[in-house]
């Protein structure tokens, strides 16, 4: 049973999907204007995580991740200069080819960091049309008006504005005013009101269309709505993102989504903590800002990196150290060659607690999920894991019985980590013609009534090659023993 924090309710819940063994998943994606750095990573890192579990656990997911390639002003409240724009001019390309080439490099990240790549990757600038109805909509209802610089959305008028944090639109604004320095436009009537549609400047050259409004761009937090429930539906399961989004981003999604709906948007919303640098905050000005391949180049493998990863719990602040790193790779390889090890273990006699022994290997693989379907508690989870290594590599004998339950829980385990496990795991296989030839040669045998040589083929097939035969009425099926079964 799956249990998570859900940042709604301020409690951990057991989660129920909205259809059976289904799930609507939807993460904030990458706004590609720059290198993703570990610091990024490690949301895309929890997520993955969080997935593998899913499935694991028997759900169907359907996960959306949007690419923010359109313009993004500076701050998360969505205010200050184009950060797309700025940086497309500093490198003296259009927003286009510099939206491109930081999306790429992101992908490519994720696939070196071995994350499952979502079911639908949505760009912002190919929903243009989705997002500009959802905006019909809102103003059907009245949400919307005109401000100096853009078409805002009236807070005041959403019931429930700030549930997300547990607040209330009036609490939240009186703080506001109280607190911080707060950009002012003109026109605009509450300090958490939001540019839905920001109005062309006159000079740009690409990125704008066209609306009722006349000439601009979409406010950042329109494309999560738009496109979470154009794939999703107006009510879906999992919300995730980075815990900086809580104040901002995601009460506005609500707004937005509910508003236009009038039906609860998302059930579940999970928030993922930073990532620390040398304890601390990652900033140019420290440079203490590293790529993944500025750690792949400083002879990193990018599995240590995901290990270290996805080791904390995602709620807990994690603290990037190099020494960290360092332990992590140094744990990866460890590993490696102990599952290799485990592998070429050719010992055949039974001990006399091999029950036992196997008994207690898949209790620490129970264990292991238990830990996990507890709000993602990984440091516990891992525990487990290393449970069964050291007790494997503390017993004396080790015969194939037992090698093989230790693979199988290992291997069940590495579904949800993704560290590669199976890389190391060399089972010879022989191609299947020459199994289909001794599968014929036993029906020979048996037609024959020659049982001891079919026996000792079935026998062979399942030692050497660990190919299972089933007699059924239209004749001999075969199957591998797959140890990720
Ligand atoms: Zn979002």
């Amino acid at each position: 049973m799956l249990k998570l924090y859900n940042s709604l309710t301020r409690k951990k819940q057991t989660f129920r999907p909205i259809n059976d063994k289904k799930v609507g998943l939807y993460t904030c994606g990458v706004t590609a204007y720059y290198m993703p750095h570990v610091g990024n990573m490690i949301a895309y890192m929890k997520w993955d995580v969080l997935k593998r579990l899913l499935i694991h656990d028997g759900y169907e997911v359907t996960h959306v991740e949007n690419i923010t390639d359109v313009g993004h002003l500076v701050s998360d409240a969505d205010t200050g200069e184009d950060k797309l724009r700025l940086e497309a001019e500093k490198e003296h390309k259009s927003m286009r080819e510099t939206a491109d080439f930081y999306t790429k490099a992101f992908l490519e990240d994720c696939r070196l960091l071995n994350v499952i790549p979502p079911t639908v990757m949505p760009k912002a600038t190919d929903h243009i049309k989705d997002m500009l109805d959802l905006l019909e909509k809102l103003d059907a209802k009245g949400y919307l008006y005109k401000a100096q610089d853009g078409i805002y959305f009236d807070t005041s008028k959403f019931k429930g504005y700030g549930k997300l944090t547990g607040t209330s639109f009036k609490r939240l604004n009186a703080e506001l005013k109280s607190g911080a320095r707060v950009e002012k436009v003109e026109g605009k009537r509450n300090i958490t009101d939001f540019v839905v549609w920001r109005f062309a400047h006159g000079d740009e050259k690409e990125m704008i269309w066209d609306s009722k409004w006349g000439r601009g761009f979409p406010g950042w937090h329109l494309e999560c709505s738009a496109m979470s429930m154009k794939y999703l539906g107006n009510h879906f399961d999992m919300h995730c993102g980075g815990i900086d989004h809580l104040q901002i981003h995601h009460p506005n999604e609500i707004a937005q989504s509910e508003g236009a709906t009038g039906e609860k948007f998302v059930n579940y919303w999970l928030h993922e903590n930073f990532l620390l640098m040398d304890g601390q905050k990652m900033s140019k000005s420290l440079r203490n800002i590293y790529t993944i391949n500025d750690i792949v180049a400083k002879g990193y493998s990018p599995m240590a990196l995901r290990l270290f990863l996805i080791s904390g719990q995602y709620r807990q602040q994690q603290n990037f150290t190099f020494e960290a790193l360092t332990n992590a790779e140094n744990t990866i390889k460890g590993i490696y060659s102990f599952l290799q090890r485990v592998t070429d273990t050719k010992n055949k006699n039974e001990n006399s607690d091999t029950k036992e022994f196997k008994k207690k290997m898949t209790a620490y693989k129970k264990k292991f999920f238990k830990e996990l379907n507890d709000d993602l508690n990984m440091p516990a989870a891992m525990a487990n894991l290393h449970a069964i290594i050291s007790e494997t590599n503390a017993r004396s004998v080790l015969n194939r019985k037992e090698s093989r339950t230790v693979l199988k829980a290992l291997l069940e385990i590495d579904t949800v980590l993704g560290l590669g496990f199976d890389k190391h795991v060399t089972v010879k296989q022989p191609l299947d013609k020459e199994i289909k030839k001794l599968v014929d040669e036993r029906e020979e045998a048996r037609k024959r009534k020659d049982f001891k040589r079919s026996d000792e083929i079935r026998n062979m097939l399942k030692e050497k090659y660990h190919i299972l035969l089933e007699d059924t009425d239209k004749g001999v099926r075969w199957y591998r023993e797959g140890y990720t079964s």
